[in-house]
């Protein structure tokens, strides 16, 4: 490995400073991987079944929480959350799509001009770190690649990057892969593929891997092909391992079936409900998971929010809802932003969450679910809340407290050994 000699010394900052919280500067290459959907249950049952065995080897040497990650439990909002260090009501991204009050129109998030506040990885870059970024999907990009002086790139668009806008112009040259179809597993093996070229020739500083739950979403924990997937991350972790770097996992969200016994989806078409109750116009149920790749989950999540007409009383409205079968928890504004951490003027009037087995919808014509050739499996809710955050050294000297996935980057490197 050529990079793997003594390095140039750099001048640079003991610690940077990011949104309130002081990071130390790397003692060695750093990787914080975000696993798409890594419920904790695809870890422990790859590792059960012999499937991860570097996984296993960590029991010992490593470092393994169980954390909260931020709800709504979806991609954007969590990998923004990881990548900055803050919850959303910090940096703005509480969804893949909002209803934006002031265009009065209902966008999609992943324009940076709805990021709030900078990452991590840009202020490293600015301190004079290597930093790499390697996402998935292409949506994440933009987000993640926020004003970074370094290299980003996603695998869906592994063909179009150019040094000027990317920060590497061999993204494809790098893996020897094909750019993998979007729903694929492969999407994701490019992501380590690609961060594993990277660390063993840039040498990056930080480097942040993030990839896309297609797996998770069609196959549950201890499946073949879930199993398959926790051993082919397992395989590129140990690589990054043996090139010395410091390995930090975790998850964006959990994931669950969202079904009955039988296998057919739980359903609560929500703006169905409220139209026939308050009529045509009188609420606006919007899905923040909504997104332009749904052919996997039809866009159903456990998390709505609601907007209410003035003309109707909120309570009511909040009680209606509250009732109904597979509803665990309505909340007004300001209440579910002190809960969840959101941001007041991006969510609607209520929140809605619903149950471990139940999706939200908004009208059943909208949602085409004749992508889905597995028993639904989703997430959003509280119920996914709980994702792994493991790391393969040792943190002798960990605080007690409720430790987030959006610690990621202050486990590796203010805590770890
Ligand atoms: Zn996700």
């Amino acid at each position: 490995m050529s990079a793997a000699g003594p390095r140039a010394p750099r001048d640079h900052p003991a610690t940077v400073e990011v949104n309130g919280r002081s990071y130390r500067w790397p003692a060695r290459p750093l990787v914080v991987v975000c696993v798409d959907g890594c419920e904790p249950d695809y870890v422990n049952q790859a590792i059960t079944a012999g499937a991860a065995p570097w996984m296993a080897a960590l029991d010992g040497r490593g470092t393994c929480l169980t954390v909260d990650c931020v709800v709504p439990s979806f991609t954007n909002p969590n990998n923004l959350s990881i990548v900055t260090g803050a919850p959303p009501s910090v940096h703005g991204i509480c969804g893949n799509y909002f209803f934006d009050s002031e265009a009065r129109a209902e966008v999609m998030m992943n324009d940076p001009k709805y990021l709030r506040a900078g990452t991590i990885l840009a202020a490293f870059a600015d301190a004079g770190a290597k930093v790499a970024v390697v996402t998935a999907k292409d949506k994440l990009r933009a987000l993640l690649g926020h004003r970074l002086k370094g290299i980003c790139f996603s695998s869906e668009h592994a063909d179009r990057v150019t040094l000027a806008a990317n920060g590497v112009d061999d993204a494809l040259a790098l893996t020897g892969m094909p750019v993998p179809p979007v729903y694929s597993a492969e999407l994701s093996e490019f992501v380590f593929a690609a961060g594993c070229a990277l660390l063993e020739r840039e040498r990056p500083d930080i480097m942040y891997l993030s990839t896309t739950d297609y797996v998770q979403h069609k196959h549950a924990p201890g499946t073949a092909a879930a199993n398959a997937f926790t051993g082919m991350l397992d395989r590129y972790l140990a690589r990054m391992d043996a090139a010395g770097a410091t390995v930090v996992v975790t998850a964006d969200h959990g994931m669950n079936a969202k079904t009955d016994a039988f296998g057919r989806p739980n359903i609560v078409f929500l703006q169905d409900l409220l139209d026939a109750a308050y009529g045509d116009g009188a609420t606006r149920v919007i899905l923040p998971i909504t997104d332009p790749y749904v052919v996997h989950h039809g866009a159903l999540g456990s998390f709505a929010t609601v907007y209410v007409s003035e003309r109707l009383a909120l309570a009511d409205v909040r009680e209606r809802i509250a009732a109904l079968a597979g509803v665990e928890l309505v909340l007004p504004r300001a209440e579910a932003a002190a809960r969840f951490e959101l941001p007041q003027n991006r969510i609607g009037d209520l929140v809605v969450v619903s149950e471990r087995l139940t999706v939200i919808g908004t009208c059943r014509t909208r949602h085409d679910l004749s992508g889905l050739d597995a028993p639904l499996r989703s997430h959003g809710g509280t119920s996914e809340q709980r994702v792994p955050l493991i790391a393969n050294r040792p943190a002798p000297d960990l605080p007690a407290r409720r430790w987030r996935n959006f610690d990621a980057f202050d486990l590796a490197l203010n805590h770890l050994a």
